[in-house]
């Protein structure tokens, strides 16, 4: 479980920013947007057009810029997986499947976690932050 620890205290800073309500969200996710991002990749533009210029018909589909946040845009990346609908369909494919483990964690209850104590406690907490984090991304 400690190898998450980076990425828990992450998504914690993201919950945090959250409340602050005033910035632009990500179009995936709904998490506080750090970047823009082509819903259809540059590279995949490029090589159409590349097509086109052998004369070959192909169509272009329409580009879109939105804005999202930075672990949204690396796990989509390069590839192009259609209309942004599309793209927001196969980022929760590839979100849920990063965060399985956490997904399938046990849920704690307040009584649980009160009878705990020190880094267990700790972590447990920041754990159960984490996921419904996770579960609010996967259901935005
Ligand atoms: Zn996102």
């Amino acid at each position: 479980m400690i190898e998450d620890y980076e990425e828990i205290y992450r998504l914690r800073k993201l919950l945090r920013l959250k409340s602050d309500g005033e910035c632009e969200q990500c179009f995936y996710c709904g998490v506080p947007a750090e970047e823009k991002e082509h819903t259809v990749p540059i590279s995949y533009i490029n090589d159409l057009e590349r097509l086109r210029g052998l004369g070959l018909s192909v169509a272009i589909p329409e580009q879109k810029i939105v804005p999202t946040c930075f672990e949204c845009n690396r796990l989509l990346g390069k590839k192009y997986y259609g209309t942004p609908n599309q793209r927001k369909i196969e980022l929760k494919v590839l979100l849920s499947d990063k965060y399985r483990k956490l997904i399938e964690s046990p849920d704690w209850d307040d009584d649980e976690i009160v009878e705990m104590n020190g880094r267990m406690k700790e972590y447990i907490v920041i754990y159960q932050e984490a996921k419904k984090l996770i579960m609010k991304r996967l259901s935005y």
